[in-house]
């Protein structure tokens, strides 16, 4: 598995990506998104509510 940032080898501890930044960076997009699109907004924010300790799902 490579991490979808920067494709490099995934760390189990931050899979799908290979380190904290890029799981921070894509977590980034994703809010940006939220904003940026604001007919999305209300779908996504019934996804939005995760708990901190749940790993990222994508
Ligand atoms: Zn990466």
């Amino acid at each position: 598995m490579t991490c979808p940032i920067c494709r490099k080898d995934s760390d189990p501890k931050y899979r799908p990506f290979c380190s904290r930044r890029c799981a921070d960076i894509d977590l980034g997009r994703w809010l940006t998104g939220a904003y940026v699109i604001p007919g999305d907004a209300g779908e996504e924010e019934d996804r939005a509510p995760r708990r901190p300790d749940e790993e990222p799902l994508h």
